[in-house]
């Protein structure tokens, strides 16, 4: 196997000064990376029913759910499946379904109460959203929000396509800088997942540009500026709120030092749990309980990934203390009207109403429509609503939310592409055409009236159309012609 790998294009050998680390800090790892293949796995979207063929598959992941994912017998090509593009599944490592598991148990344990207002959920290092669709597919039966952040715009662009394809409508997709939380909106979440940026050595089995870039010089830059992205971000977790953060790399300086950082200086009770699925191993911590869990490669079936849970104990933190008491002013902008938020008509909101149903959603679905500054319409759970006009009201770049209905023209809404890719769309309102996989792939390819199927399987006007009834987007057939309204930029290029 190590030869094989070795004969790979591309191969880079491991770091030394890692390899020397590793060696002597986690027997068997070293082997591992160079001499075992990675798994492959996907979580499934509740809210898309769809089953993949048993032989594709094989086994779940023992810290999910059953039937929440599965790992693949093989890598295919995920370009080619048109599932794939509809939402129903998300192709995520293992491991970091472990943020999952640590939000149930958190939840189980009494630590997550939602008061009544829904659970508000912050991911803060989001794209290309892995955890905030599986944070989404957990809090929506608890009528939870989920706010996700990404830094990096071109990158936040992908977080937004990924939360429309997901089919949400409790996820708002904003760009900004940690610090802006932590001043902006002080005890504003419940949970914050950070994802940190970090140096990677947990992909060193299947990205060798990961084992390129890797310096114990840049092990120290990627803990330092760990810590400060959670110290600028600390201020917007209420009191009694959880962190949960995470990295893919191996080492206690980004790690276990880091828990023990925001632990001590911010103020911080490590959590830990018992029954723990086999083969995670428990972060290291000299004086007491375990600072988070580790994943490694040669004992469980994932990548390398860390993971802990602090509870937020003090009431304000050191570091954080002077970024929020600097934002007292803006803190009082929630609630403020200027939200960029228009509602709707009754004649308006009649039509609207009619493009959606809560019979296929876990929740309340769409409780708020109203137009937004691009003069779309848009539809928002409540607490959704309450969050943006908050978002809105401060310096925050929001990008997507809620569910992006379409365009109100003489009163009849053209829907928006995200409108066929949401659950609570009523089918009844439209006419839907099944398309086998090579119709579906030809239509993601945006192929034309000429190439993708006769025009008498459409009706005439707007249609559905759906592969294994999963909604893929729109067709408008004229007459003998049609319009494949997929959107240009998420076309597929190849396959
Ligand atoms: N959580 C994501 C998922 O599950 O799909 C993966 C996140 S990735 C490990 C870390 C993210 O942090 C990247 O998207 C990166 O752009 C972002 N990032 C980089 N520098 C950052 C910074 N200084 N502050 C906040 N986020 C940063």
């Amino acid at each position: 196997m190590r030869a094989a790998r070795e004969s790979k294009n591309g191969y880079v050998p491991l770091p030394a000064a890692f390899v020397e680390r590793v060696g002597r800090e986690v027997p068997g790892l070293v082997e591992a990376l160079d001499g075992t293949e990675p798994p492959v796995s996907v979580r499934f979207n509740p809210a898309k029913p769809y089953t993949m063929p048993a032989d594709d598959t094989d086994g779940q992941v023992a810290w999910a759910e059953v039937g929440e994912t599965a790992y693949l017998a093989r890598r295919p090509v995920f370009t080619t499946d048109p599932a794939f593009h509809g939402g129903a599944y998300y192709v995520q490592e293992a491991g970091s379904m472990f943020v999952g598991w640590l939000l149930r148990r958190c939840r189980d344990a009494g630590l997550l109460e939602a008061d009544g207002k829904g659970l508000r959920v912050l991911d803060l290092c989001a794209a290309p959203g892995g955890k905030t669709t599986h944070l989404a597919s957990i809090v929506a039966p608890w009528g939870g929000i989920v706010i996700a952040n990404e830094v990096i715009r071109p990158r936040a662009k992908t977080l937004a396509e990924n939360v429309q394809k997901w089919g949400t409508d409790h996820v708002a997709v904003v760009s900004n800088d940690p610090a802006e939380f932590g001043e902006q909106l002080p005890d504003f979440f419940d949970l914050v997942v950070i994802d940190a940026p970090c140096s990677g050595e947990g992909m060193f089995r299947k990205d060798f540009g990961a084992r390129a870039e890797w310096s114990p010089e840049n092990v120290l830059l990627c803990a330092a500026r760990q810590r400060r992205i959670v110290s600028d971000a600390w201020a917007t977790l209420r009191p009694g709120g959880i962190l949960i953060y995470s990295t893919c790399t191996f080492n206690t300086v980004e790690n276990e030092e880091n828990v023990r950082w925001v632990a001590e200086r911010l103020g911080g009770e490590v959590l830990t749990f018992d029954h723990l699925p086999e083969g995670i191993v428990p972060g290291k911590n000299a004086d007491g309980p375990a600072f988070g869990w580790h994943f490694y490669p040669h004992r469980v079936r994932s990548e390398g990934f860390f993971a802990a849970a602090i509870r937020k104990t003090a009431a304000f933190s050191s570091l954080a203390a002077s970024s929020a008491s600097k934002t007292t002013n803006s803190g009082k902008k929630r609630g403020a009207t200027n939200s960029g938020l228009n509602p709707l008509s009754a004649n308006e909101l009649r039509e609207v109403r009619r493009w959606v149903s809560t019979e296929a959603l876990p929740a309340a679905g769409l409780e708020h429509f109203v137009t937004g500054g691009d003069g779309s319409v848009y539809g928002f759970s409540t607490a959704l609503h309450e969050a943006v006009t908050t978002l809105l009201s401060g310096r925050f770049a929001l990008l997507y939310s809620g569910v992006q209905l379409g365009e109100l023209i003489r009163g009849s809404l053209k829907p928006a592409h995200a409108l066929a890719l949401y659950p609570g769309l009523n089918r009844q309102a439209i006419p839907v055409t099944e398309l086998s996989e090579t119709e579906a792939l030809e239509y993601l390819r945006k192929g034309s009236s000429t190439t993708l199927l006769p025009p008498d399987r459409l009706a005439e006007g707007l249609n559905l159309v759906t592969f294994q009834q999963i909604p893929l987007g729109w067709v408008k057939r004229i007459g003998r012609r049609y319009n494949n309204l997929y959107p240009p930029a998420w076309r597929i290029l190849h396959y």
